[in-house]
């Protein structure tokens, strides 16, 4: 049978952009719908007052892989923005990831050997141990007091479980350094797009048709008969009518506002580690673009079980959740013209680069 499009794509966000992008490249014919009333995913930002807002969250490209580098460079140019957020605990700042800098500020030690048997003698019960989730896990890495301090709030507030019943690998995203570099991320490449994250969208999605305001399900079998193969970049579960019950995610509540001072926190980002406070961070928009309007926008994030109607930000890889999504992904691999690619569909706690690696090798694999 003759269809309309080749590809229909199935969200706009960074997956479906760069599948998009990379099959129209190769002359295919794609549409892409999304239900929201702009492109981008969580990657689009708001523009308000002069300043990019990230309304979906903090977004900082980082990645160690070149070619992922060299092709996120052709769609928009990438500013030398570094993330260093700090840590705001019980009204005291220290810097993160946890590097010299905060067992300074902690301890007042100067030197990374004094440092490493200070926390050692804090790790020594847990040598033998292999850790089973992320409490033993930071525990054996960092000690009970970098733990208790920055770690166990944050970690129970953002993802609403305890930090023990939590997999290990959420806490490997942050790396512990005995030198004093405040540097986030490992990788050799970071930075903000010039001109925000529309930017990158917008040159992802050139010339591509994209219509926008449009549920998928609200027209689930005239969307299946639009294209030979379709891309479906939203929740899994959801996709199966949620036939082995839903999966958790964590979603997110923003509150922004605009502040008629040019300077707010002096940085990007401040984590709110105690469990009292109920935001895990605020975000200053302007930092990530060395802003110098007059005014600034701030967001605090609250982080909220999802449920139906909410937008879902994070995968909860815990043993219980990743064994449903398994089922559903034993569905999914039945499928002959559906692909299912991005952190909601994968059920992966991905970031940018990863996305688009991802999506840039699907496309490699397809022959159609
Ligand atoms: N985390 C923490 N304290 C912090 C920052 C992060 O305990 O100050 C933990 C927390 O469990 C979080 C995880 O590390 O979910 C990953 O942090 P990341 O900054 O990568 O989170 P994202 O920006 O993806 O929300």
């Amino acid at each position: 049978m003759i269809r309309d499009y080749d590809y229909l794509i199935i969200g706009s966000g960074l997956y479906g952009a760069v599948f998009a992008r990379e099959m129209t490249n190769k002359g295919k014919r794609c549409l892409v719908i999304d239900k929201r009333k702009e492109a981008g995913g969580n990657l689009r930002c708001e523009y308000i007052e002069g300043i990019n807002v990230h309304r979906y969250g903090p977004h900082i490209f980082h990645t160690d892989n070149k070619a992922i580098w060299d092709y996120v460079n052709t769609h928009c140019e990438f500013n030398h923005f570094v993330y260093s957020p700090m840590a705001n605990y019980k009204g005291m700042l220290y810097n993160l990831p946890f590097n010299m800098n905060t067992f300074y500020q902690l301890w007042k030690i100067k030197s990374p050997l004094e440092v490493r048997k200070y926390i050692e003698n804090q790790t020594s019960g847990f040598n033998k141990i292999n850790p089973r989730n992320l409490a033993e896990h930071a525990i054996k890495m960092v000690g009970e007091e970098v733990f208790n301090k920055f770690i166990k709030g944050y970690t129970e507030k953002q993802w609403g479980r305890e930090a023990s019943k939590l997999p290990c690998s959420i806490i490997k995203r942050i790396p512990i350094r005995y030198s004093f570099d405040n540097n986030y991320f490992d990788d050799r490449y970071q930075g903000v797009p010039v001109g925000g994250y529309n930017v990158l969208i917008n040159s992802l999605l050139n010339g591509i048709e994209v219509r926008t305001g449009i549920d998928f399900f609200s027209a689930r079998s005239h969307f299946s008969e639009l294209a030979q193969l379709m891309v479906f970049t939203g929740k899994l579960d959801e996709f199966y009518e949620y036939r082995f019950g839903s999966l958790a995610y964590r979603s997110l509540r923003f509150e922004t506002e605009y502040r008629p001072i040019n300077n707010y926190q002096g940085v990007a980002v401040v984590n709110y580690t105690e469990k009292e406070i109920p935001y895990t961070r605020i975000i200053e928009h302007k930092h990530f673009e060395f802003g110098k309007q007059p005014g600034t926008v701030i967001t605090k994030e609250y982080p909220i079980e999802w449920k139906k109607g909410n937008e879902a930000y994070y995968p909860v890889n815990d043993l219980y959740n990743n064994n449903k999504f398994k089922k559903y992904q034993k569905l999914a691999d039945c499928e002959s013209n559906i692909i299912f690619g991005g952190r909601l569909a994968e059920y992966k706690y991905y970031d940018m680069h990863q996305i688009i690696a991802s999506a840039i090798k699907k496309v490699k694999t397809l022959h159609y």
